[in-house]
């Protein structure tokens, strides 16, 4: 069997490890770069139960383990580590005291009032070499990288059936595909009958902080100057630095990936958030800093599963603020699902595609506006 993956987000690169690990002959198309959007700019924030009492419990519980299980089973993928994970208040107007706790690198206007997380519950990893170590191992069971920008689906001579992937002029032959393009998969509604996901703007920073950060992440609700909240979370990495994100704006998605660039403005507040924050974040230097769209869909849940209508087409994304935790249980499933016909390892019915209206033409003109 042949698939062909379109996207190496953590998703698309989860799938490949997924099927390459089973046998199956698999070729990724990455249009801009492994791990390039959200899936090297984000958080890597990773929790056992914070998706209990909705329908991703499951699919966050099963990820959670296979987390821990991925880190055994990469060689060299250093980035994971379980972590105590704080809550609490911030702003000019909050002072500390001696009832709340604080943690040693935060400053007097923070003020840590709960632990949302044990190092059993709670987890990181750095995203990027996350997704970049799933998809070196998934080539070393034979999958094969194509930098190229998928443009169509290309059907057998007489019928439906799925012959492959245009890149151009070109077809890369699958006798199945999965759409992993994160918010670009919205594109893959010209060629698919696919319901609508759009892409939500966040903006981060990478600071250099050694070992002045200790190993907790810390979640604050913060408010500006001016009144404005915000939700900042902040989470120190084993490689020394130290990743902050805020600030989430509904700008639209360019249409090529390597387009996308932080909001005027939003990278200097969040610089003031993170000084204001901590002196040691004041001091440090700042490695990155860069936006990223997350994929959401209508209902807030992921697309998971078989594309309706078209045999041996499928779509995995949507997964919004919560990717590089479900990634490997979405990829686990997915490959259950091409491979044996079913997925045993996690309901996928929840995230049925099917579930919800593909877009028409109209609709996905003005999605684009
Ligand atoms: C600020 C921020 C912080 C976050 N923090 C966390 C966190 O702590 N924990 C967590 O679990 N999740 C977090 N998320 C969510 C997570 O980052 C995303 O859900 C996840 O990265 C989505 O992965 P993906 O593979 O679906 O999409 P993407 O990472 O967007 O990958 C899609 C890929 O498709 C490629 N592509 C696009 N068009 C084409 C084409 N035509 N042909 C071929 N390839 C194409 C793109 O170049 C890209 O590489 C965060 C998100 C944001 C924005």
């Amino acid at each position: 069997m042949r698939v062909v993956v379109c996207g190496c987000g953590v998703v698309g690169a989860s799938i490949a490890f997924f099927l390459a690990r089973r046998g199956v002959d698999v070729t990724v198309i990455e249009r801009a770069g492994v791990a390039c959007a959200a899936s090297g700019k984000s958080g890597g924030f990773l929790a056992l139960d914070w998706c209990d009492g909705t329908p991703l419990a499951a699919l966050a519980r099963r990820s959670f383990a296979l987390h821990a299980d991925l880190a055994e089973e990469i060689p060299g993928h250093a980035s994971y580590r379980r972590m105590t994970t704080y809550g609490g208040l911030g702003g000019e107007d909050i002072h500390g005291n001696s009832d709340t706790c604080a943690l040693e690198w935060t400053s007097p206007h923070i003020k840590v009032s709960s632990r949302l997380g044990s190092t059993q519950t709670t987890a990181q990893v750095h995203p990027g070499a996350f997704t970049h170590a799933l998809m070196q191992v998934a080539q070393t069971y034979g999958a094969k990288l194509r930098l190229a920008q998928a443009t169509g689906l290309v059907r057998g001579g007489c019928g439906s059936r799925i012959r492959g992937v245009a890149i151009g002029s070109e077809v890369v032959e699958g006798d199945a595909i999965v759409i992993a393009m994160g918010p670009w998969s919205i594109l893959a509604s010209q060629w698919l009958p696919l319901p609508a996901v759009f892409g939500l703007k966040g903006h981060s920073l990478v600071f250099e902080t050694g070992t002045k950060i200790s190993p907790e992440a810390l979640f604050l609700e913060y408010r500006e100057a001016d009144g404005t909240l915000l939700s900042p979370e902040f989470f120190p990495r084993p490689d020394g630095t130290t990743y902050v994100c805020a600030i989430s704006s509904e700008t639209p998605l360019p249409v090529n990936p390597a387009d996308v660039a932080p909001e005027p403005g939003a990278i200097e507040r969040l610089r003031a958030l993170s000084g204001h924050v901590s002196p040691v974040l004041r001091e440090s230097r700042i490695l990155a800093s860069q936006a990223c769209f997350r994929p959401v869909t209508r209902d807030g849940l992921p697309l998971i599963g078989r594309i309706p209508g078209v045999p041996g087409a499928y779509v995995a994304t949507g997964h919004s603020v919560w990717g590089i935790l479900n990634a490997p249980a979405t990829a686990e499933a997915m490959a259950e699902l091409i491979v044996d016909g079913a997925s045993r390892t996690v309901d996928l019915s929840p995230f049925d595609p099917g579930r919800m209206r593909p877009l028409d033409r109209a609709q996905m003109f003005k999605a684009g506006q």
